[in-house]
C-alpha cells in the first residue's frame, strides 16, 4: 500500500497546526504550574504530594515531546541549506538512534549501496536528521517485542537518492495509513501525533517525496526520495 500526501492537504495541515501548537504546549505548562502551587501548601498529605508531582512531571514530558517533534515549525528558523552527503547523515542518524534501539531490543542495520557513498543533495542537515530520527523512533516504537530496523541507502530513478527505513513491527492497515497526517493522530499513550507531519513538511522543502508501504502484522517501510545535487 503506497501513500503519498497531496500538496494542498499538507499545506492545510501545517497551517492548522501552527495555530494550535502553542496552545498545546501552554496547556501542560498551566497544569504543571497549578500542581506546583498546590505543593506549596504544607498541610497536604505526602501521598497526595507524590501524586501531584507525578502528574506535573507527565505534563512536562508531554510539553517536551511536542516541542521535540515539532521544533522546526514551532520555532520557524531560516533554513540552512547546503550540499550534504546523504550517506553520512543517514549514518549520523543511526548513531543517534542506536541507544534507543538497544533499549527496545531492536537490532539496527544499515545497508549502503556502494554507488551512493559520494552522492550529495541540497538540504538542511538538521532537518534531514530530524526526519530520519522521527521515522526511526516510530519504527522502534512499532516493535514492542523487539525486531529489526534497517536503513537502506540506494540510487533512485531520475537522479534521486532513496533512503528506506523499514521495520518488522506491528504494521498498519490502509485506514491507519490514511490517518497518519491528521494532526495529533497517535496510537501511543504518550504520543504527540506530530512527528510525521513535521517529516512530510521537511521532505517537501527538499523537493523530495515520502512513501509508505505497510502490511498489518508484518512491518512498515518509509521511503524518502531526494533529488541529487549534480555537480
Ligand atoms: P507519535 O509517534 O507521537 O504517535 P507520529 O506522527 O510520529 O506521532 O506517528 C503517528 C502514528 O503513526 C503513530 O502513533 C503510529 O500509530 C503510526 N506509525 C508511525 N510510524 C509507524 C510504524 N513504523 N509502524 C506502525 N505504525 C506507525
Ligand atoms: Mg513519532
Amino acid at each position: 500500500i503506497i501513500n503519498k500526501i497531496k500538496e494542498t492537504e499538507r499545506l492545510q495541515i501545517v497551517s492548522q497546526l501552527a495555530a494550535s501548537v502553542s496552545h498545546e504546549v501552554r496547556n501542560p505548562l498551566t497544569v504543571t504550574k497549578g500542581f506546583l502551587k498546590l505543593l506549596q501548601d504544607n498541610t497536604i498529605a505526602n501521598e497526595k504530594k507524590f501524586d501531584y508531582l507525578k502528574l506535573a512531571l507527565s505534563e512536562l514530558n508531554r510539553a517536551e515531546a511536542i516541542i521535540n517533534d515539532y521544533l522546526s515549525i514551532a520555532r520557524p528558523k531560516e533554513k540552512d541549506v547546503a550540499i550534504g552527503n546523504i550517506t553520512n547523515d543517514t549514518l549520523n542518524s543511526t548513531n543517534i538512534l542506536a541507544p534507543y534501539a538497544v533499549m527496545n531490543q531492536v537490532e539496527l542495520m544499515t545497508e549502503i549501496d556502494e554507488a551512493c557513498k559520494e552522492l550529495t543533495a541540497k538540504y538542511d542537515q538538521q532537518e534531514l536528521l530530524q526526519c530520519l530520527i522521527n521515522i526511526g523512533k516510530n519504527a522502534i516504537e512499532a516493535m514492542p517485542n523487539g525486531g529489526v530496523l534497517k536503513f537502506i541507502v540506494r540510487s533512485g530513478h531520475e537522479n534521486n537518492i532513496v533512503i528506506n527505513i523499514s521495520d518488522t513491527g506491528v504494521g498498519m492497515t490502509p485506514e491507519e495509513i490514511s490517518k497518519l497526517y491528521t494532526p495529533y493522530y497517535t496510537t501511543k499513550e504518550t504520543g504527540t501525533g506530530l512527528g510525521l507531519i513535521v517529516v512530510s513538511d521537511m521532505i517537501q522543502a527538499m523537493q523530495g517525496t515520502l512513501k509508505i508501504n505497510s502490511k498489518k502484522g508484518e512491518g512498515t517501510t518509509f521511503s524518502i526520495s531526494i533529488p541529487l545535487h549534480i555537480k
